[in-house]
């Protein structure tokens, strides 16, 4: 049996119930194959693919704390440190129901790489808990951030590991648990990342996860014959991602007509309107139910429906597994020519495999959403330097990272002769810098 077989076996066997995780490692071995098999003797007797594929350290804690109605409520809080071969372990906290220690495990992973292209030094890590963020007040979200980094703040620093934002961890999140970690340890360091910009946050987090998508699709566009003015597109999600992608599709002349939550989705055929999209998720907090009142020519549909829309470009900007393969077929069908990932593993194998066969440009999340990390980055240099950069500045960096990491995996993809495989092109460009910093490191 192939090294990378036997690796995958061993991952499914020795982590039962973690469908996830299973998903993300079979994606990454599966395209790396050839690096693989041309290194097996040494990769094998030096053990790097268990290596790599185990969590440096995991850790899973009690989060116990206090809603309006004074009774104790026990949520469980995660973090895992996955790899700091290329730098401190980085990677935001999800506060969602979903969350386990497999989908953390499946995040982190896919961290290591995507971080690894941003070509900063930054290791992979994730963490988050079970905790629900929606209907709690204020006073609910402060108390159980207060309590989850009393725990966390054990494990953490600024040149350790550096937790920042996900699904369900904003601004407000990370400005109690900043509150939380500074009043235990009594250092103001730069611990956390997507903090308010009084306290040591980098203009242009916010938007750069939503800009940086943008910023590759263009470039990966352009190097295939093709302008992203003009065209229409399809998002998902109306977190900050989707938010900020709407917004600078908009910028560069793209007409994006769909968004949706977890109850329903938007079409409006006239271009969604992002400053009634802002006020309705980042000010009310509210149900994308509400946009309608702000745009009465808008459909607002219940469920699931966004990839019926004809388009040209998708842009899956929600969670993992939303894009699925009769998602893919219809969107071949519409004639979609571009799919880019701006959440984390939102497209099936699947569905992956069905774009690519039918000639669909495909830039997977750890690529195409690594603007929100990379700025992350820019923060922490920021902060360690103990200055800011302006607006313009930190969203020019942001530009070229995203520029450069379509060219490291372009070019990654010829090189194995998988022109055009992205998500192959990703993950042996993201492996490579990875793989030579633990073989310089040793065995550990
Ligand atoms: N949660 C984001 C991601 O999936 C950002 C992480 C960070 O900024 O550390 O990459």
């Amino acid at each position: 049996m192939s090294y990378v077989d036997e690796i995958y076996d061993r991952v499914v066997k020795e982590n039962p119930c973690e469908p996830e995780f299973h998903q993300a490692v079979k994606e990454v071995l599966d395209s790396l194959r050839p690096v693989v098999e041309a290194n097996e003797a040494q990769y094998r007797r030096d053990a790097l693919l268990e290596r790599l594929v185990n969590p440096e350290r995991q850790i899973k804690f009690r989060v116990p704390w206090i809603d309006d109605n004074g009774n104790v409520q026990v949520n469980t809080g995660y973090r895992v440190q996955f790899n700091s071969a290329i730098g401190p372990y980085k990677g935001g906290i999800r506060l969602h129901p979903s969350v386990n220690l497999g989908i953390i495990k499946f995040l982190g992973f896919e961290q290591i790489f995507k971080n690894s292209l941003t070509g900063l030094p930054i290791g992979g890590g994730k963490g988050g808990s079970d905790f629900d963020p929606k209907g709690k007040s204020d006073r609910e979200i402060m108390s159980f951030c207060q309590s989850f980094m009393t725990e966390l703040c054990k494990y953490i620093g600024a040149d350790t590991d550096v937790p920042a934002g996900d699904i369900g961890t904003g601004a407000r999140e990370i400005g109690y648990m900043f509150g939380q970690y500074k009043r235990i340890r009594n250092v103001f360091e730069g611990v956390l990342t997507g903090k308010g910009l009084a306290f040591g946050g980098s203009l242009a987090r916010t938007e750069a996860t939503g800009y940086g998508l943008l910023y590759i699709t263009e470039e990966m566009l352009k190097c295939n014959g093709h302008a992203i003015a003009g065209k229409t597109v399809l998002v998902s999600g109306s977190g900050n991602v989707a938010i900020y992608a709407i917004e600078k599709a908009q910028q560069l002349g793209a007409k994006v007509v769909t968004c949706s939550d977890s109850t329903g989705w938007v079409y409006d055929p006239e271009g969604i309107d992002v400053a009634a999209l802002k006020e309705i998720k980042e000010v009310k907090r509210a149900r994308l139910t509400e946009y309608k009142s702000y745009r009465p020519n808008a459909e607002y549909h219940e469920g699931k429906g966004v990839w019926t829309v004809k388009a040209d470009i998708a842009l899956p900007c929600a969670t993992q597994n939303e894009l699925n393969l009769d998602d893919a077929k219809t969107l071949v069908a519409n004639g979609v020519i571009a799919v880019c990932e701006g959440a984390n593993m939102p497209t099936t194998m699947e569905a992956t495999e069905y774009l690519q066969a039918n000639g669909v440009y495909f830039i997977p999340g750890k690529a195409s959403n690594a603007g929100g990390v990379a700025t992350s980055a820019l923060e922490m240099s920021q902060n360690s330097g103990r200055m800011g950069w302006s607006f313009e500045q930190v969203d020019e960096k942001l530009r070229n990272i995203m520029i450069n990491i379509f060219h490291n995996i372009d070019n990654a993809s010829k090189k194995y002769g998988m022109e055009g495989n992205y998500v192959a092109g990703a993950n042996i460009a993201g492996f490579e810098k990875v793989v030579s910093a633990m073989n310089a490191q040793g065995i550990v």
